[in-house]
C-alpha cells in the first residue's frame, strides 16, 4: 500500500508566473486586468489560477532569484543538472527575467556590477563564484555555452564567425548530450560570464535585425557547467559536475496562429511543436511518468540530460498586465497550469 497523498507536482518541477509592470505606452488607453494574490494565486479578469508562486508587477529580480534560482545553484554545486524556462508572449519579460533590463546599456558601459535590473544569469554567475570561494574543495572548473535554436537548427552564439551552419547533436550511451563544435568557454570569474552574455546577446540581436526579428521566433539556451574536485578525510578524490540551463523561449504568440505564409509555415510548425512538446514533457515529469517524449523536439533533445531524474526544472510564465494582452495572457496561464 502506498501511504500519504500523491502530490501532483513532483518536487523537482516548479511552475511560477511573473507579471511585468505596465509599459508607458500601454498605460494611457489600457486597463490592467491581471492581479496577484500572493503567494500562489493570480487572476486575469475573472479567471483564477494557482501556481507554486506568483510574482506581481512589484516583484524584484531578487525575489525571483531567491525563490526560483538560489536553490538550484546549490544543486548545481552539488553535481546536479537544472533547467529554467521563461515562457510567454514577446514583450512579457522573458529576457528581462533571464538576462536583465536595458541590454543596450550593456553595449558601451558594461559595468560588471549587479544592480536591481540584473536578471538571473549574471546573479547566478556571481553566486557560483562566491560559493566556490567558500567551499572546501581543491579545484574547480566553470564553463559556459550559449546557443540559439532557430527553425530546428542549433547555432553557436559564442562563435566568432557568422557561419550559419547548424551544429549536430549526439546523445551518448549514458544519456549525456553533446553538441558538435559548440564552444564551451572556460571562465574564471563572474566578469567573464557577464562578458559572454553580452557577446552572445549582441550576436543574437544582430541576427535578429537581419532576419526580421527572428529572436522572437527562436529559443536561446545559456548553460553554465560547474565541476568541483574534493578530497575526502579518508583521502578519496570526489569529482562532481552539475549544470544549469537558462532557456529564453520563442514568443508564445507563435503557437497555433494562422496566417503564416510560405517559409513561415514550417517555422511556425517547428515553434509549435517545440513549445507543445516541452509542455507535455514537463507535465509528464511532474507526474513522475516513466515515458518522456524527449525525442519529439530538438529543444527537449538538447535538454534531455537536464530534465527528469534528479534534475530540478522551473518554468517561469511571464505575462503582461494589460487588457490588450488578455488573450495571450490566458494562453500563458493555461500553458503554465498544464505544466503543473
Ligand atoms: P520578452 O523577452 O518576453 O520579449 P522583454 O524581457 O524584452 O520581453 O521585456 C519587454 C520590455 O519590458 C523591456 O523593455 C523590459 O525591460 C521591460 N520589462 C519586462 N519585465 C519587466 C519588469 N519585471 N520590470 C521592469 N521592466 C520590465
Ligand atoms: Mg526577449
Amino acid at each position: 500500500l502506498y501511504g500519504g497523498s500523491r502530490k501532483k507536482t513532483g518536487q523537482n518541477v516548479k511552475v511560477v508566473v511573473r507579471v511585468r509592470p505596465m509599459a508607458n505606452e500601454e498605460s494611457n488607453s489600457n486597463q490592467i486586468i491581471v492581479s496577484c494574490n500572493p503567494p500562489q494565486e493570480i487572476q486575469a479578469k475573472d479567471k483564477k489560477y494557482t501556481f507554486d508562486r506568483v510574482f506581481s508587477a512589484n516583484s524584484s529580480q531578487t525575489d525571483i532569484y531567491n525563490y526560483v534560482i538560489k536553490p538550484m545553484v546549490n544543486d548545481v554545486l552539488a553535481g546536479y543538472n537544472c533547467t529554467v524556462f521563461a515562457y510567454g508572449q514577446t514583450g512579457s519579460g522573458k529576457t528581462y527575467t533571464m538576462t536583465g533590463g536595458d541590454p543596450d546599456a550593456a553595449n558601451n558601459n558594461f559595468e560588471y556590477l549587479i544592480d536591481e535590473r540584473s536578471g538571473c544569469i549574471p546573479r547566478i554567475a556571481t553566486h557560483i563564484f562566491e560559493q566556490l570561494g567558500l567551499m572546501n574543495i581543491c579545484g574547480f572548473s566553470v564553463k559556459v555555452s550559449f546557443l540559439e535554436l532557430y527553425n530546428e537548427e542549433v547555432r553557436d552564439l559564442l562563435n566568432n564567425d557568422i557561419s550559419t551552419s547548424s551544429l549536430n547533436l549526439y546523445i551518448d550511451l549514458k544519456g549525456s548530450v553533446y553538441i558538435q563544435h559548440l564552444n564551451e568557454v572556460d571562465v574564471f570569474n563572474s566578469k567573464d560570464i557577464y562578458e559572454l552574455i553580452r557577446k552572445g546577446t549582441l550576436k543574437r540581436r544582430t541576427a535578429s535585425t537581419l532576419l526580421n526579428n527572428h529572436s522572437s521566433r527562436s529559443h536561446s539556451v545559456f548553460t553554465i557547467t560547474v565541476s568541483t574536485q574534493e578530497i575526502t578525510a579518508t583521502g578519496l578524490e570526489v569529482l562532481k559536475t552539475g549544470k544549469i540551463n537558462l532557456v529564453d523561449l520563442a514568443g508564445s504568440e507563435n503557437i497555433a496562429k494562422s496566417g503564416a505564409k510560405d517559409k513561415r509555415v514550417q517555422e511556425m510548425a517547428n515553434i509549435n511543436r517545440s513549445l507543445l512538446t516541452l509542455g507535455r514533457v514537463i507535465t509528464l515529469l511532474a507526474e513522475n511518468n516513466k515515458h518522456i517524449p524527449y525525442r519529439e523536439s530538438k529543444l527537449t533533445r538538447i535538454l534531455q540530460d537536464s530534465l527528469g531524474g534528479n534534475c530540478k526544472t522551473c518554468i517561469i510564465g511571464t505575462v503582461c498586465p494589460a487588457l490588450s494582452s488578455f488573450e495571450e495572457t490566458l494562453n500563458t496561464l493555461e500553458y503554465a497550469s498544464r505544466a503543473r
